[in-house]
């Protein structure tokens, strides 16, 4: 049987977990822009989002949207950079 102690603790591990998934999703590596993963740190007994490619990368930025990514002149397929074109036609750019 757990106790209401550990009871407490799985539940905030669990909101904690669900905010770092979150942060996934509108985050990226501020060293690299490299995905984050969400994993178990058994040493700080909780979970942590850590870059994909190096667990050492320290910090985060915003996820580019594919239309910024396209203004700051990242490659990106070709899909993407016409949809982006064609919007911006249609705006009158
Ligand atoms: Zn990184």
């Amino acid at each position: 049987m757990a106790t209401e102690e550990e009871k407490a603790l799985w539940k905030a591990q669990n909101e904690h977990y669900k905010q770092l998934k979150k942060q996934c999703v509108g985050f990226v590596c501020a060293e690299c822009g490299g995905e984050f993963i969400v994993r178990w740190n058994g040493d700080s007994n909780d979970w942590e989002a850590i870059c994909c490619w190096d667990r050492q990368h320290k910090g985060a930025k915003k996820r580019l949207t594919p239309t910024e990514a396209y203004h700051q002149g990242y490659a990106l397929p070709l899909p993407v950079v016409e949809r982006i074109e064609k919007r911006e036609r249609r705006k009158g750019k």
